[in-house]
């Protein structure tokens, strides 16, 4: 079948919230897409850092094969012979204490807020209802209601009221306005280390060590949103390690599955999500066996392949090539690890067109920046392969 009947089915019947480029993917394994014209791609989104391991990880197909032979749904009414095993690996890995699994990044989010506003209220003491957490503009964090309603994007927000209260806004990489907009009630500062969605926007180095001994000595849990950035993608296993921070609250999702199923989680220490008693929060999948043995690989895969030290060694090689183009519609090129950013001075959107027509998927974000985060198994001869089509595209606009 040719693309076009895919593409007029999912427009005919699916709500048109997404703008995605017009390939059809049939297949996947490892960096390569293949769509359902047998036409191959390299993966330069990795669905937008889900798949750090590769598509169709083949030890995590094993993890997820097995278990779905034998259980996939218990919801958390029984418990699980894989629940505890994943959540023990993860709290190893990260340093933490505790963890509470959801399934998609927003829901983490929000179980992130729910756990602070528990913490302030019942640690902290702040009169109820009046917890303040404070974020940042151009951050993304997901799109339940709640969520958007603290986001800087208009669109985001616009037609989707009313919002819940309890945000404030200040601007990102300035850690006076943080200390600025501290009051008695203010619970907790959520911002992610990196804002991946927002253009891949790196913060002033120091940044977020200054705002982490800022949320301490103003008793305000510092939580990271490292669902874009974390388990590996920025050449650390989280972001936050390259300035020594260990955020109070860490946020993680995507590559927690290396996509195969939807598996998110917040981790903390005692002091938070020891807070939560059953019946504060649940979800009927969270925690689930199948999405356990998955992150549980998922992990294990990260740390037996040193995902983390290959994507730091691979992102100084791929940035470093696309630092040497000299192409007038380069603005900056930025990022850590394999989360790189070229901001054109054109919109990105051409730009990724053309780079599909020479088989590379990347995607624009935020009008004009081209963002490159290949899974992080990528070899330099692929990097090498994609660096002689970027440069043509890059130095000759979208019309090559
Ligand atoms: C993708 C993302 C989310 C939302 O995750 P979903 O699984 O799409 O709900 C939240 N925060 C950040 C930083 C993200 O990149």
């Amino acid at each position: 079948m040719k693309s076009e009947y895919y593409i007029e089915l999912a427009q005919k019947y699916g709500a048109n919230n997404y703008h995605p480029l017009d390939v059809v993917v049939h297949k996947a394994d490892g960096v390569w897409i293949y769509d359902v014209e047998g036409k191959k791609y390299l993966d330069c989104l990795s669905a937008y850092s889900a798949l750090n391991q590769g598509h169709g990880h083949p030890a995590i197909r094993q993890a997820a094969i097995e278990q779905l032979e034998r259980v996939t749904l218990t919801s958390r009414a029984f418990r699980n012979d894989q629940l505890g095993p994943f959540l023990e690996a993860l709290c190893e890995l990260t340093g933490y204490e505790m963890a509470l699994p959801m399934n998609t990044g927003a829901e983490a989010v929000e179980t992130a807020i729910k756990a602070a506003r528990k913490w302030g209220y019942q640690i902290k003491r702040v009169p109820q209802d009046k917890a303040e957490i404070i974020v940042c503009e151009g951050n993304f964090h997901g799109r339940t209601t709640t969520i958007v309603g603290f986001s800087s994007e208009a669109q985001y927000r616009e037609d989707f009221g009313p919002f819940t209260p309890g945000f404030v806004m200040i601007p990102y990489g300035d850690s006076a306005a943080l200390e600025a907009a501290i009051t008695p009630n203010t619970i907790a500062f959520l911002v992610e280390p990196i804002q991946g969605e927002g253009g891949v926007v790196i913060p002033p180095q120091g940044y977020l060590r200054e705002a982490a001994e800022i949320c301490r000595r103003n008793d305000v849990l510092f939580m990271a949103d490292e669902i874009q950035t974390g388990l590996g993608r920025t050449g650390r296993l989280l972001a936050c390690d390259y300035e020594g921070v260990r955020p109070d609250v860490l946020i993680l999702g995507k590559a927690l599955s290396g996509g195969f199923y939807p598996v998110s989680a917040v981790v903390t220490d005692r002091e938070v999500l020891g807070l939560m008693r059953p019946g504060d929060h649940g979800s009927t999948f969270g925690g689930n066996p199948l999405g356990a043995a998955i992150g549980r690989s998922a992990l294990k895969v990260i740390v037996d392949e040193q995902l983390v030290e290959r994507s730091q060694e691979m992102g100084v090689y791929f940035k470093g090539r696309l630092d040497r183009i000299e192409s007038d519609h380069i603005v900056e090129v930025r990022g850590k690890g394999l989360l790189i950013g070229v901001e054109l001075d054109l919109p990105a959107r051409p730009f990724a067109e053309a780079l599909r027509e020479r088989g590379i998927l990347a995607k624009e974000t935020h009008e004009n920046v081209l963002r490159f985060a290949p899974p992080l198994i990528i070899k330099k001869d692929e990097i090498d392969w994609a660096m002689e089509h970027i440069e043509a595209v890059l130095m000759n606009g979208s019309h090559s």
